[in-house]
Parts: C-alpha cells; structure tokens; sequence
C-alpha cells in the first residue's frame, strides 16, 4: 500500500483545524479586531505596486531583517524570516533532532499550550512530552526543571504569554529554564505585544540556547503570514540551510517592512486591546464565567461544565470562539478573542442570555 510509506507519526496525525466559514463575530484566532491605521495602509498599497511580479523576491528577506533587527536592537545575521512563525517552528524542528544517546528525539511543552508544536514534533519524529500546569494555569517550575532533567528535551517551547491560556511565564522561570536546558528554548512571543514585558530577543547574546519567535499575525497583519525567529547566528545559519529559498513572498515582504518601520504606529491599537481585554475580563466574570488573569489578546474562560454549550449558542448567534475539548488540566474551555468594543458588548450579551436561558430550563 502507498500509504505504508508514510511514517505511523503522520498516519496518526490529525490536522490543524482552523475554524472555517463566514461569521458575523470573530473571536476565535487571535487576529486584531482592526484594519491598520491608514497611515501604515497607504504606505503598504504604494510599496505593493512597486512589486515586479516577473521577479523572485529578496531570497532571504534581507531589507525586512534589517527592519526587525533595528527595532528590536539585533543584527540581521541573528534574524530569520518566515511564513508566518508556524513556518520556523518546523524548521527549528526539522534541524534539532539529533539527541546526545541515540534515542527519539523530544520536545518539551506545558499543557496546555500551542497544537502547532506537537503537530510539528511528531510530524518530525519526535517524542512530546509534557508538563501540566498548575490548576491557576501557572508553570510549575520544580516540575519543569526536574522534566528537563530526566527527559534531556533537543527544543523546549515556551508560548509567552501562553496560547491559549494567557499565561506569562516570569522572567526567572525561563531564566531558570535556560540554565538548566541543555536544548534549544524557543521562548514564542506571538503575543508579546500585549504582555507589556520586554522581549527576550535582548537576551539572544547571553543565552546560546535561546531562540525567540515573534509574528505580525496577532497585531493586524495575520494575512500576510509573515513571522521571525531571532537567536545566536550560528544556529540561524544552521537553519537557514533547511529554510526554502524564497520562503517569504515579495507581496508579504514589502509590507511587513513597512509595517516595521512604522511600528510604533500599532501601539494605539495594542493599548485599545489590552483595556478592551481588562474590561471584557470583568465583564464576562459579571456574566458568570470564570475569567483567568491574560496578558494576551484573549481570554481563557470557564463556564461551570457548559462550555460546549455557550460555544453552540454563540455560533448559533453569529459569534465564533474556541471551544478547548477536554484538556487534560483544564477540561472544557473556551478561548476567546478581544474584539473591538462593540464586539466584545455583543459577546457578553449572548452571554448574559445564554445563561438566563438556561436558568428558565
Ligand atoms: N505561536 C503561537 C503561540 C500562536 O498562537 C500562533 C498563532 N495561533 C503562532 C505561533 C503562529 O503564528 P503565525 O500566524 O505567525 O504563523
């Protein structure tokens, strides 16, 4: 049979599916609720027609590397463009997988955390293992270390803020975690926009083992898949071996950079999303959900064993969240976008319903 020759990992895979359809509310991947600020959109029109199309583009997306080492104070050398972050987080598979004894490669992850890192680790022949956080969805980090330990992990991912739980990890968990890895620790600041924290890609010279990734995805740009994995330049050359030629195209590399060089451009935007969050927070708890402290641009919520149900209905209603199936720490959950205002006033108002109308039943 020809499906013999793919290996078992992928056979037992299931995909990444993201939700698909036309809803009138969506609250369900974490893209900004906002069109970008018009400046920023003019800028990007103009630099799109410039594009010949009978050209590649810039093989390795270096005037866009440029942009994202001037802003987060790196060298280009230690940058690696890619097709969205989801792209580098398979090539940093693809090129750590040997182990020090011979044995499977492995990853380690907390649990809950992004699909994507398991997706592409199994795909790559590689063992997940993880590590539960606590029930307030903090990191334990005696566990953490100790399963560093006895599992010597080649990559270590560390969502932060966590997706989907809106964790951030401090400062000397990861600190600790850096010291202790003898892996790669890719500290995934998709969300970092909104934590307030300052980015690890400052600490890239001091840790050879740390890689960081950031996106354009969560900050208004989630249509031109474009991301970075910033870390020591001798593993980015080692990466960029696997890396295809090309791999950003010039639509998406022209405007990424404008976006880069008006960066500071986006923080109005940010700051309406972080009050929105803070504000939804209290509101959603009023409702009767059970609201965990986020430092991203969602929520993780609870609704006391009827999160498959308020996921129903608010479909029903036009509105689309993440429904978390069964987690083995946290169970049921949903995650839910911070939409604009009057999104997020729609949302909790599904919600104040759905819960009336379950009291009359
Ligand atoms: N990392 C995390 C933690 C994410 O949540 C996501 C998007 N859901 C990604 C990476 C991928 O982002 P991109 O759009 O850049 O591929």
């Amino acid at each position: 049979m020809i499906r013999d020759l793919i290996p078992r990992e992928i056979r037992d895979l299931s995909a990444y599916r993201p939700s698909e359809g036309e809803f009138g509310i969506r609250l369900d991947a974490n893209e900004s609720p906002f069109p970008l600020p018009s400046d920023i959109q003019e800028k990007v029109d103009s630099a799109l027609k410039k594009i010949p199309p009978n050209r590649y583009p810039e093989p390795s997306s270096r005037r866009l590397k440029e942009a994202f080492s001037g802003l987060f104070g790196c060298c280009p050398e230690n940058v690696m463009a890619g097709n969205g972050s989801d792209e580098l987080i398979s090539l940093i598979l693809w090129t750590f997988r040997n182990t020090r004894d011979q044995s499977r490669p492995r990853i380690l992850i907390p649990v809950p955390t992004f699909a994507m890192y398991s997706i592409g680790a199994r795909s790559a022949g590689y063992e997940v293992v993880g590590v539960p956080l606590r029930r307030d969805l903090t990191l334990e980090r005696h566990l953490f270390l100790s399963e560093i330990v006895r599992t010597d992990p080649g990559v270590i991912f560390l969502s932060s803020p966590n997706n989907p739980t809106g964790t951030l990890f401090g400062r000397e968990d990861i600190e600790a975690i850096l010291d202790v890895s003898r892996g790669l620790v890719v500290v995934d600041e998709a969300y970092g926009d909104f934590s307030g924290e300052k980015s690890w890609v400052s600490r890239i010279a001091e840790y050879g083992n740390l890689a960081v990734l950031r996106t354009l995805s969560k900050v208004g740009a989630a249509a031109w898949r474009c991301g970075f994995l910033a870390a020591n330049s001798s593993l980015i050359e080692e990466i960029n071996k696997v890396r295809l030629p090309f791999n950003v195209n010039a639509f998406t590399q022209a405007a990424a950079e404008v976006m880069l060089e008006g960066y500071p451009g986006i923080s109005d935007q940010v700051q309406t999303v972080i009050m929105e969050r803070n504000r939804l927070a209290s509101v959603l708890e009023r409702c009767g959900l059970e609201v965990f402290p986020s430092r991203a641009n969602f929520l993780f919520v609870r609704a006391g064993e009827r999160e498959e149900a308020l996921w129903t209905f608010l479909k029903q209603h036009d509105i689309m969240v993440k429904f978390i199936a069964r987690n083995q720490v946290t169970g049921d959950a949903l995650r839910v976008s911070i939409g604009s205002r009057d999104q997020n006033e729609m949302l909790a108002e599904k919600v104040v319903e759905f819960f009336r109308e379950g009291d009359r039943r």
